[in-house]
């Protein structure tokens, strides 16, 4: 290909799997607090009690967070949790109104430079996200049944890549 040509958007890479617990969500975070680089941002999309919250909790213990530290937040959108491998940020903004709030939140000093990046609601801000990051979606299935589609679009595609195939063996 000459270098005039436009090179074709890569396509994102993408595992999926059943949940068929809470347990496995836990598995799932093991495996992706493994595989992504420093920098990461993940968008954690899915109706409410999908288990966003929940998967974000898990990951933070898997990066040696206390989990019980992340909540949904009451007030305030966002909150950073320091751990052993660097700043945290989980957002969650379902409340939200407009993409042009975000600035009132405090969302640009708090992004720049995290470690890891979990946003609950990212349909709220979608002009706002990195080209570079993991699209995990969540759909119930049953009380703790969930279906998970994960997407590693950009430069996020490689460590989606290092994700087993399947998942769950
Ligand atoms: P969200 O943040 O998406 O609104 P939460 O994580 O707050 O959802 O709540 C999810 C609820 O579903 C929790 O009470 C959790 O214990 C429950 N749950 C049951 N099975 C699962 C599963 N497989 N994965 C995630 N959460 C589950
Ligand atoms: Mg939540």
């Amino acid at each position: 290909m000459s270098l005039s040509e436009p090179r074709p958007l890569a396509a994102p890479s993408r595992r999926w799997a059943t949940l068929v617990n809470e347990e496995r969500l836990g598995a799932l975070a093991d495996l992706l607090a493994a595989v992504v680089p420093s920098g990461a941002f993940l968008a954690l999309s899915g109706e409410l009690g999908a288990g966003k919250t929940t998967f974000v909790k898990r990951f933070a213990a898997a990066l040696g967070i206390d989990p019980a530290e992340v909540v949904s937040p009451t007030f305030g959108l966002i909150h950073e949790h320091a751990g052993p491998h660097g700043r945290l940020v989980h957002a969650d903004l379902y409340r939200l109104a407009h993409v042009a709030d975000l600035g009132e939140t405090g969302w640009d000093d708090a992004v720049r430079d995290a470690s890891y990046v979990c946003v609950e609601w990212p349909e709220r801000v979608a002009p706002a996200l990195p080209a570079d990051r993991i699209e995990i979606e969540l759909r119930c299935d049953g009380p703790e049944s969930r279906t998970v589609l994960v997407a590693g679009h950009g430069a996020a595609a490689a460590a989606i890549d290092r994700l087993p195939e399947p998942l769950f063996g």
